[in-house]
């Protein structure tokens, strides 16, 4: 049985292949016109950019009013500021209208722009009367608002409202109220990226760029196959016959493709256990090489039963190679994946994907959200190989490609009841998220997990409003020893994203929390809380207090914070003392009762206080070590290297500690030693390697 993050990499890696088989990337770009609803979500094959002169096209109008030349208004100003009080209230400030443009005019060629000699009063500059929107004609390089002017019709002219005067002048600036072509988006920039996902706004960017068909990527066919004797279709209102039930697993996986985004399902209909091997295997091979279906979901007939013979129709009737056949985890322990390769005429590899899953609806929904949808996304969003593609050799694309691959967003939720676990298999728990406020900043979230009760992989109602699969390890003395995970303990959730242009924070394969459960090992990281014992080996008493608060703050920080760290108890140790006492006393105080309760125990040796230049208590420090050794079991020297090293990067100084790291009190708990220089980064370097650890403990 492969560990499900092993079943990932693996279907990821032959998926890169099947890439790099067909030249490397996303081969194929199909041609959509911008109009069809479809577009959205789709991945753009080419950068679009909006051709000269940019959007808008033309100067336009932001306002209903009136276009005037900034420099008539020059003139008029230096007049205006140099007049007193009673020649300002004479003042009128005129123009004569030469025409009006409403928006999607578009011959302003008429307008004339020559100022006139408009009465006997003196020379008036032009204006155009122009409505939001409107081309602003040439030489017209300002608009003021309708609201600041009153329009006196008869004589064919316009006048600025006499208390307004003041401010038009003032700020009736060269582009004010209009938007100069070009300013929303200047000429040539990119409004859709190759690679990009469309989103509804790209569809008004692209109608601005006059953009009609545009190349997006190509979506993989995908079969969903149902099989059993047993199945009704789900139309078939006659459900009432003994040992008939509806097929489930067709309108589930149809429509859970269908919301993906990144595929076109393909119904390819229920078959029967009775048919030949060599008969169902003819069906489908039709539907693969000439009806193009490049990946086929089979439901049933993949375990021990003796109708069971969907493995038998892919790898015997077509060709097929099993790359694993058991996943480690429930739902969907009988899970198989499979590759169909045929070499065409001119010697290039063309690979069908198979994924042959479980009959019970909840396995095949929740396999085809951990397997298929990763498959799918690297199937069509294809392979970026701008990186590597001086190297490009098939391991490294395959490489690449896998780290890259775009998987489930993943967060760490608090469960609000305890949850058994399974004592076989790690789980895929359905649940429901619940955002939570922290109870120390108001500002921060965090997200507490419901079960959505009854995990039978029948009972099709645990997938209903679950937000995500949490990630539970498998229970007893075989897995984390415990039997429950409870509640107020934090576990992973791969989360279901509901369309794929919903917001993601496009997690990596490389740096998934659920990759990294197959790097450590381990095989959930959980973040069960620390219980925290702090050990102070000290000198100076007296004057240690505000120091040992300042110990406390840093680790607690350091190590996550009151929400994942609980202080159980903090005991002094004087080191004013001979080495035995000083070794009784560390043994009282690690494997006594004062840390009954911790998990975690820190023994910090603060240096002397007001000597910064020779602050190390060396001697004590080799002494805490020497007595520390003997105490622990089980030493984690490669974590107490990184440890000292991170200290080290804080206070060079640290690096004259003798750092351990250990079991202790018959390993229920990790022990830490450290000087107080550079703690801070000492505990933020082991924090989640505590977290395993802990995870780990005897309990
Ligand atoms: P199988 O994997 O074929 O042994 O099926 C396991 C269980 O899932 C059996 O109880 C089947 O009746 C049930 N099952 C198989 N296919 C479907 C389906 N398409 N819809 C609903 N239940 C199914
Ligand atoms: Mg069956």
């Amino acid at each position: 049985m492969v560990p499900v993050p092993e079943a990932l990499e693996t279907v990821l890696t032959e998926t890169a292949k099947s890439l790099w088989f067909g030249s490397g990337s996303a081969s194929t770009q199909v041609s959509v016109s911008t109009s069809s609803s479809e577009l959205v979500g789709q991945i753009s094959a080419a950068d679009i950019r909006v051709p000269s002169p940019g959007y808008p096209n033309y100067n336009s109008s932001i306002m209903d009013g009136y276009a005037v030349k900034t420099s008539d208004l020059v003139e008029m100003k230096r007049l205006y500021d140099n007049m007193d009080e009673k020649e300002r209230g004479d003042f009128r400030m005129e123009f004569v209208l030469e025409g009006k443009v409403f928006a999607g005019d578009s011959n302003t060629a008429s307008i004339s722009c020559d100022d006139k000699n408009g009465s006997s009063n003196g020379v008036y500059p032009a204006a155009v009367y122009v409505t939001t929107g409107a081309v602003v004609p040439n030489e017209y390089d300002a608009v003021i608002p309708v609201e600041d002017t009153t329009q006196e019709t008869k004589k064919g002219q316009m006048c600025i409202i006499d208390d307004k005067v003041a401010s038009v002048l003032a700020t009736t600036k060269p582009w004010t109220w209009i938007r100069p072509i070009g300013c929303d988006i200047a000429a040539d920039s990119i409004v859709l990226s190759k690679g990009e996902t469309i989103q509804p706004v790209h569809m008004a960017l692209l109608a601005q760029c006059g953009v009609d068909q545009i190349q997006v990527n190509y979506l993989p066919r995908v079969g969903i196959l149902s099989t059993g004797n047993e199945l009704l279709p789900s139309t078939n209102t006659d459900q009432c016959q003994n040992g008939k039930i509806p097929d489930a697993n067709r309108p589930l996986l149809l429509s859970q493709l269908t919301t993906y985004g990144n595929c076109k399902p393909h119904d390819l209909g229920i078959i029967s256990d009775d048919d030949s091997i060599e008969m169902l295997s003819d069906r489908l091979k039709n539907g693969l090489w000439d009806d193009g279906i490049d990946v086929i979901i089979s439901t049933g007939g993949i375990s021990m039963g003796e109708k069971d013979n969907m493995e038998q129709v892919f790898v015997e009737g077509m060709g097929g190679k099993i790359h694993f056949g058991r996943m480690n985890m429930k739902p969907g322990k009988p899970t198989t994946f499979i590759t169909i390769d045929k070499e065409g005429s001119n010697g290039t590899i063309r690979r069908k994907l198979v994924f042959a899953l479980p009959g019970n609806p909840v396995s095949a929904s929740v396999c085809t959200e951990l397997l298929v949808r990763p498959c799918l996304d690297l199937l069509n969003q294809g392979v970026e190989t701008s990186e590597v593609v001086n190297s490009l050799d098939e391991q490294v694309f395959i490489r690449h490609a896998v780290d890259n691959a775009s998987v489930h967003d993943e967060l760490m939720a608090t469960l609000t009841k305890d949850v058994k676990l399974d004592k076989g298999r790690p789980e895929y728990h359905r649940v429901s998220l619940q955002r939570a406020q922290t109870p120390h900043d108001k500002l921060q979230y965090s997200y507490h997990a419901t079960s959505t009760g009854v995990q039978r992989s029948s009972r099709v109602l645990s997938l209903r409003s679950a937000d995500g699969l949490m990630m539970l390890p498998r229970g007893g003395p075989l897995g984390c020893g415990q039997d429950v995970a409870k509640k107020g303990q934090a576990y992973p959730v791969l989360l279901y994203q509901s369309s794929s242009y919903a917001m993601r924070c496009g997690t990596r394969f490389s740096e998934s929390m659920h990759r990294r459960m197959l790097e450590t090992k381990v095989k959930v990281e959980t973040s069960e809380k620390l219980h925290l014992g702090i050990v102070v080996c000290t000198s100076e008493k007296e004057e240690a207090s505000g120091r040992l608060d300042k110990v406390r703050t840093i680790l607690m920080d350091s190590l996550g914070g009151e929400d994942h760290v609980e202080l159980v108890n903090r005991v002094v140790c004087d080191m004013e003392a001979s080495y035995d006492a000083i070794a009784q006393r560390l043994n009282e105080a690690v494997c006594g009762p004062e840390m009954d309760n911790a998990n975690v125990i820190v023994v910090v040796v603060l240096g002397k206080s007001g000597q910064e230049s020779n602050p190390l208590p060396f001697r004590t420090g080799l002494d805490v070590s020497h007595v520390l050794r003997q105490m622990t079991t089980k030493h984690a020297d490669a974590m107490a290297m990184r440890l000292r090293k991170a200290a080290a990067s804080e206070d060079a100084l640290a690096a004259l500690f003798e750092n351990s790291v250990g079991l202790v009190r018959n390993a229920s708990s990790v022990l830490i030693s450290c000087s107080d220089r550079g703690l801070g980064e000492a505990g933020t370097v082991v924090r989640s390697s505590l977290n395993h650890l802990v995870a780990m403990l005897k309990k």
